[in-house]
């Protein structure tokens, strides 16, 4: 039997987020510079390596693997890994195989991936209006996003909505979103701003959008129910009595989820952050790399969950962006 992972805090690790590139199609604002660098492509995790990775974190204990970017579908021949990780699911290993994607590619993927196993899926939109949309993607076009939604839901695959909520741009459509996505049979999870990276272009205390306020908003209009449930994430959730959907808070900033944490990132280059708002990584591609066994790897990576920090310092009270971290959300992924 191998034992599975459990962190100094006692909090077994059965979740893991799987970068697969950096790259992206998109620019969001928040996210992303407008002339980004992207890494060599032998920096990159082969294929086969995110397969060997991967599979060694499930025979580890990690039942959910999420994939992310960057935006996950614009790597070429991912199919092949989502076909790869499907064999898990066909074993029962693996419980849950999702991704978080743009939705700028779901036309192309939506059937192949609901035939790997994808059951659920989210789709960051943080607008519907067309305009509001290309200024803050820069390079996306609505139309096609939407388009990939509805070819998702054709596929058989439930999506979830996952929108940043950013002062003065979408306080407006906190209503026609829920509303829309209540209609699309959809669910929603809001996501406060983090301060990840240094942009140059944008303050984030100026996008700063409390998820308490928005909470407060949404009462005015509906009736709302907490819920107990969690999906092994930070997402709290509350029910909208009058429509019966489910509206979720991710709120890294002004709610300590740490203490329930199961997760762990690996980026595309195999780097592992054992928390997201920590410096903190090890580096899982020298092990994998050094010996086509998985010894020296699963050495590597029980060493990096014992490591795995009680929590993170984001900290918006003090007015500056306290506990920062220099890198990207797209290199963390998300
Ligand atoms: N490209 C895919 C997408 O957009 O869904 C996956 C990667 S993206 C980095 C994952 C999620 O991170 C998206 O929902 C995005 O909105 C969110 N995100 C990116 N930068 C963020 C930031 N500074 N604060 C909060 N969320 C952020
Ligand atoms: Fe690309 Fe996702 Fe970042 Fe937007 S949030 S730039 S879609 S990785």
């Amino acid at each position: 039997m191998t034992a599975p992972l459990i962190d100094p805090f006692a909090r077994p690790i059965s979740y893991l987020r799987v970068s697969v590139t950096d790259r992206c199609d998109f620019r969001c604002v928040y996210c992303m510079s407008e002339n980004m660098t992207f890494l060599p492509k032998k920096e990159l995790l082969t294929l086969e390596e995110l397969d060997r990775m991967s599979s060694t974190f499930i025979r580890l204990g990690v039942q959910k693997l999420r994939i992310t970017g960057g935006e996950p579908l614009v790597r070429k021949d991912i199919l092949t890994y989502f076909r790869a990780m499907s064999r898990h699911l066909d074993s029962g290993a693996l419980q849950e195989l999702t991704l978080t994607t743009n939705g700028s590619q779901l036309r192309k993927h939506a059937r192949a991936l609901a035939e790997c196993g994808v059951r659920r899926i989210n789709v960051s939109l943080d607008t519907r209006d067309d305009t509001k949309f290309a200024a803050i993607t820069r390079w996306g076009r609505l139309s096609q996003v939407l388009d990939g939604i509805a070819a998702a839901q054709e596929a058989g695959m439930r999506v979830k909505i996952n929108a940043v909520a950013l002062k003065g741009f979408n306080e407006d459509e906190l209503f026609s979103l829920a509303e829309w996505c209540a209609r699309e049979d959809m669910d929603m999870t809001w996501i406060e701003v983090m301060p990840m990276g240094d942009l140059g272009n944008e303050d984030r205390l100026d996008q700063y959008w409390s998820l308490k306020d928005l909470r407060a908003r949404l009462a005015t209009r509906y009736t709302l129910t907490d819920l107990a449930e969690r999906t092994g994430g930070p997402a709290r959730y509350v029910r909208l009595e009058e429509t019966g959907q489910k509206i979720g808070f991710i709120t890294p900033l002004t709610h300590n989820f740490c203490e329930s944490c199961n997760r762990v990132r690996l980026t595309c280059t195999g780097e592992l952050y054992m928390c997201l708002g920590q410096e903190d990584m090890a580096d899982l591609r020298a092990p994998l790399r050094a010996a086509p066994e998985n010894d020296l790897l699963e050495t590597a990576i029980r060493n990096a969950i014992s490591r795995k920090p009680k929590g993170h310092d984001f900290d918006y009270s003090r007015q500056s962006v306290a506990g920062q971290v220099s890198r990207h959300m797209s290199h963390t992924g998300g």
